[in-house]
């Protein structure tokens, strides 16, 4: 049997198709208190508290 993992969604428990849902990242200031991730569903990514960030690789602009 070739079973492939399945991603489950970390908050609701379905199953998240390949190339769906996504990754909370908690990363604390604190780094001895280390990081924490969870694997999303599309749905519950939408309900999850936080801002748009811009990709990496560019500066946001400074405020003048
Ligand atoms: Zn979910």
């Amino acid at each position: 049997m070739a079973r492939k993992t399945v991603l489950v969604c970390d908050n609701c428990g379905v199953e998240v198709d390949e190339g769906r849902g996504a990754t909370l990242r908690v990363t604390f200031t604190d780094a001895r208190r280390g990081a924490k991730a969870a694997d999303l569903c599309d749905g519950c990514a939408g309900t999850m508290p936080g801002i748009a960030v811009a990709r990496r690789g560019r500066k946001p602009k400074s405020l003048s």
